[in-house]
């Protein structure tokens, strides 16, 4: 065996030697799921593969614990496959290779897998073990969780008889996840007229400079949407100096803050300097507004060249202007269990002209499936006063967070009788597969731990060694306690 050969736990280890062998990249799941179906038949356990290649495999309590509630044991099967770029490497074929640096595992140029794949280990290494102490496990092996938790989606609702879930998929340990945001998208389709300006000075203002980011991970922070400062700006501009807007445009992914925005606006010529003037002035206070945490934010305004744009007319112009300036960007509402976790949030993720209408994509997001209901709801009473159009496709579930729950109760005891520390918790503003699972399987009591990773999902990804040590006694501990 490998340089995992002296570390603990053995078995984990030994499994997690398999697995990096086996290639993994999300959607292509088959080989992995195969070996871990023969994992299940070398041990002689009972198991189910669905038509995606999830795998669930059943495992007998030991004896005299027959009576205790069913556990299920989670991870996903897929990893992320980045590399850098001088690294030759084919993740359809090639071997993880591993490097031993410090405290840490890390792979060699590469992603190393231990997303998720220590979770997978370490359910297959209890499979396994028949020296410990457990009530009825159901290991529950997930696919393509990276690319949109698509493996949990597709879960049969009669698959897991057990109503105890240990999700392995966690990046710090002690740290445990409780709780999830589930997300939900809106289009909105403002139907427009265009006319003939009468203005003869076409006019680019340009906003950039702004940070973006996730609209889930980073929404907490107070960056400055530039659909939204823009649109603000042209709002505010047409009261003290009427302009015609040829086009408004920003924005681009649903799950990323926009960072740029564009407009053209038609006026008379002599009115341009006026319109750099008050530009001018307004950023000023905008960037005022958005210290310390926007620092580079610019506009810039300029003739535009070539042949006059056909405009809005007043009608949809204003619908337009007041539509987006009354849209809510950003948190919402802060959880009431959890200090500093966004409960609900909503992002106006772009803008888009087209021939006939403006076409808008929203994306809004909540822990708390009825505070997301009406979040989606009131963009939908906006948009009917600016008279557009919704379409509102399916979304996926939150996680409520459970501070009652008796999964984090026993998991929290353990951990300080395993380490002597005492645990901590948090919830995420973005999707896990937790939230499907619970949807899935009404009344499932969830936790999400794991070792220590850093860097997932780039070719960075370390693992902690002792940490996995310290993650894999703690679950055995859990397990135990609830035999
Ligand atoms: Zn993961």
């Amino acid at each position: 065996m490998s340089i995992l050969k002296d570390l603990e736990p053995k078995l984990l280890w030994k499994y997690f030697d398999e697995i990096r062998k086996i290639p993994h990249p999300s959607g292509k799941e088959e080989k992995i799921a195969e070996y871990v179906v023969s994992v299940a038949e070398k041990l002689g356990l009972d198991y189910d593969k669905d038509s995606v290649d999830n795998v669930l495999i059943r495992k007998a309590a030991t004896p005299g614990h027959e009576k205790a509630p069913t556990v299920v044991l989670q991870g996903h099967l897929d990893m992320v496959c980045e590399k850098n770029s001088d690294k030759t490497f084919d993740f359809d074929k090639d071997p993880i290779e591993l490097v031993i640096d410090g405290e840490w595992l890390k792979a060699d140029g590469t992603t190393l897998g231990a997303d998720n794949g220590i979770g997978v280990a370490a359910a297959l290494a209890i499979l396994e073990d028949d020296n410990l102490v457990h009530g009825p496990i159901e290991a529950l092996f997930t696919v393509d969780e990276e690319r949109g938790l698509v493996g949990a989606m597709s879960l049969s609702p009669d698959w897991l008889q057990g109503r105890t879930l240990i999700n392995m998929d966690s990046e710090d340990l002690g740290v445990f996840s409780i709780g999830c945001a589930g997300g939900a998208d809106s289009h909105i389709h403002l139907p427009v007229n265009y006319q003939a300006p009468r203005g003869d000075t076409a006019v680019e203002v340009h906003l950039s400079g702004l940070r973006g980011g996730h609209s889930g991970i980073d929404i907490h922070e107070g960056r400055g949407n530039a659909v939204k400062i823009l649109n603000r700006l042209l709002y505010q501009l047409q009261k003290t100096l009427p302009f015609e807007l040829a086009c408004l445009e920003g924005g681009d992914k649903h799950n990323a803050i926009p960072r740029e925005a564009m407009a053209r606006i038609v006026v008379k010529k002599d009115q341009v300097k006026t319109v750099e003037d008050w530009m001018a002035k307004a950023i000023k206070d905008i960037r005022i507004e958005f210290n310390p945490v926007e620092k580079n934010i610019q506009i810039a305004v300029k003739k535009a060249d070539g042949n006059l744009p056909q405009v809005l007319d007043p009608d949809s112009q204003n619908r337009l202007l007041a539509l987006i300036f009354a849209l809510p960007h950003g948190p919402l509402a802060m959880s009431r269990d959890i200090k500093g976790l966004v409960e609900t949030s909503n992002n106006v993720a772009s803008v888009k002209c087209d021939k006939d209408k403006i076409k808008l994509h929203l994306s809004s997001r909540s822990s708390n499936m009825s505070a997301l209901k009406a979040t989606r709801d009131k963009l939908v009473a906006i948009a009917e006063m600016a008279q557009a159009k919704v379409e509102q496709p399916e979304g996926y579930p939150g996680w409520m967070p459970d501070l009652d729950s008796e999964i984090l109760k026993i998991s929290s005891k353990t951990y300080k009788e395993v380490t002597g520390k005492e645990a901590k918790y948090e919830a995420i503003h973005a999707g896990l597969e937790c939230g499907l699972i619970g949807e899935k399987f009404p009344g499932m009591d969830m936790i999400s731990l794991g070792p220590t990773l850093k860097h997932p999902h780039s070719p960075d990804e370390r693992v902690h060694v002792e940490s996995v040590d310290v993650f894999f006694k703690h679950v055995l501990k859990i397990l135990e306690k609830l035999a």
